[in-house]
């Protein structure tokens, strides 16, 4: 039995926050906003599994109104809802497209990749990542932040979970 999930992420830049994507530190001089470290990225593989695996959505798990969630690492919340599944699914593979005019995201896509595929315990080519301008139309086009979207699927390994 076989899951596919999809996961969407936006946010705003920031100025004089750190640069988190992929839980790696882009060391830029503006980051982007949110509660947690606005990891985009992160945030929307951890809707993709959710979704795939039907447990909800990251606001249901995490939610910013909660104190203890501010500024927290995302691989930290991303290594907790892997803990949730990992015994019933085997995530096979995800693919993800990041949407943005700004930084220059090819430098940093294999560390991003390796980082998310350790927490997760999967290959590094397992992942993908890529990444796309928006040809300057709309909030992403005029710099204003950007947008992820991932897929993943999953292979449910116990037939009696009723995950
Ligand atoms: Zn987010």
């Amino acid at each position: 039995m076989y899951k596919i999930g999809i996961g969407y992420d936006s946010h705003g830049f920031e100025k004089n926050k750190p640069f988190i994507l992929g839980g790696i530190n882009f060391e830029k001089n503006y980051g982007l906003k949110g509660h947690s470290d606005g990891d985009a990225l992160i945030h929307s593989i951890i809707d993709a599994i959710l979704g795939a695996s039907n447990l909800g959505d990251i606001g249901k798990h995490f939610p910013d109104t909660d104190k203890k969630y501010k500024n927290i690492s995302s691989l930290i919340l991303l290594k907790k809802i892997y803990n949730k599944i990992k015994k019933d699914y085997e995530i096979i593979n995800i693919d993800n497209v990041i949407i943005t005019e700004k930084p220059k995201l090819t430098p940093y896509i294999e560390r991003m990749k390796k980082k998310i595929s350790t927490v997760l315990n999967i290959e590094s080519n397992s992942i993908s990542i890529k990444a796309k301008s928006n040809e300057n139309m709309g909030f992403i086009g005029r710099g204003e932040g950007l947008a992820v979207i991932s897929n993943i699927l999953l292979r449910r390994m116990n037939e009696n979970s009723n995950l």
